[in-house]
């Protein structure tokens, strides 16, 4: 998901659960994964119509709610009217039992051309849908009964184990692009930003991978956290062979309707940065124009294209 921008708040559509279901669809359902706790709810629909910063799509498709990667500054926490979950984002996920059947009951033919963003409020790749296959039985059912022109949000490299279906949306006329999100090249800073999310390293390599297998590929550095080396950062971006990259700041507005970057995050910020938070915005805007700008450079040099920002950058690529 972009992260960090400022979302309206009826974006996304909350999805409320469905009918409860006599048998469950998942045969193997834990209700711990690593240190997230699980639950599972039969919803009521899969695909949301889009809308706000996303309005350029037609549906967002999110197999899950909440996600376990549990970013500090993730302003999807913000979505949720229940407190405590809100308060314990990224120590929980609701997996949407149903998402496969609900998919199976659309039309054939029904999302041909149809512009869709997975996911904007979760991860796609959850650790635990290396278990239970949710985003990739959607795939599948893409693949078989739709064209669709599909863009994939993640920070996991188990995106790579769907390269075939990637390629089977493909083949039966749809169109695929996998973003991935790599925010820092700075391991103690992802850890203290990122604590649950795959290295950024781990990240590289995948969306090499997805790369070089031919389909198309976008790296989002969404938001730019602190980097130790930029000259160095920009060059193992480059090395990926990804030619489009997406670039977003901290967004430090938020309202009673707008979500902005969580607490959690301006708190670690401050340390970082070694100031007060309400020094921050001065301080981060310094760093990321600096980075922004000697991107621009080495991206000239490698006549690439000038990294996307904001909702142009988001906007859909196909
Ligand atoms: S990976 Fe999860 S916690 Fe991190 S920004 Fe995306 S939805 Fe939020």
């Amino acid at each position: 998901m972009p992260t960090t921008t400022q979302f309206q708040l009826n974006l996304f559509g909350q999805d409320e659960p469905g009918p409860n279901q006599s048998e469950p669809l998942l045969n193997f359902r834990p209700d711990r994964f690593g240190p997230a706790t699980v639950d599972y709810i039969s919803s009521r629909q899969i695909l949301t119509k889009a809308s706000g910063f996303m309005n350029e799509y037609d549906f967002t498709l999110n197999p899950f709610s909440g996600c376990s990667f549990g970013c500090s500054y993730c302003y999807a926490a913000f979505f949720n009217y229940d407190v405590s979950k809100k308060n314990s984002w990224g120590e929980w996920v609701t997996v949407k039992e149903n998402a496969a059947a609900l998919m199976q009951k659309m039309r054939k033919g029904s999302l041909n051309g149809k512009r869709i963003y997975m996911s904007s409020v979760t991860d796609p790749y959850q650790p635990i849908e290396s278990k239970l296959e949710v985003t990739r039985s959607l795939l599948n059912d893409l693949a078989q009964n739709h064209k669709p022109k599909l863009v994939i949000q993640t920070r996991s490299p188990t995106a790579t184990r769907d390269i075939d279906l990637f390629h089977r949306i493909e083949e039966n006329g749809g169109q695929v692009q996998v973003n991935m999100t790599i925010t820092t090249d700075d391991d103690s800073i992802k850890k203290s930003f990122e604590p649950s999310c795959p290295s950024s390293t781990k990240r590289l390599e995948a969306i090499s991978q997805i790369c070089a297998s031919e389909i198309k590929s976008c790296i989002t550095l969404t938001p730019l956290l602190l980097i130790s080396n930029g000259r160095q950062f920009i060059n193992r971006l480059i090395d990926t062979g990804v030619r489009q990259f997406i670039i977003q700041p901290f967004h430090f507005r938020k309202g009673k309707f707008v979500a902005g970057t969580r607490d959690q995050a301006l708190n670690l910020l401050a340390e970082k940065l070694n100031c007060d938070r309400k020094s921050i915005p001065s301080k981060y805007d310094e760093i990321y124009q600096e980075f922004l700008q000697l991107m621009k450079s080495e991206f000239k040099h490698h006549d690439l294209p000038t990294p996307g920002e904001g909702k142009h950058g988001f906007k859909p690529p196909f």
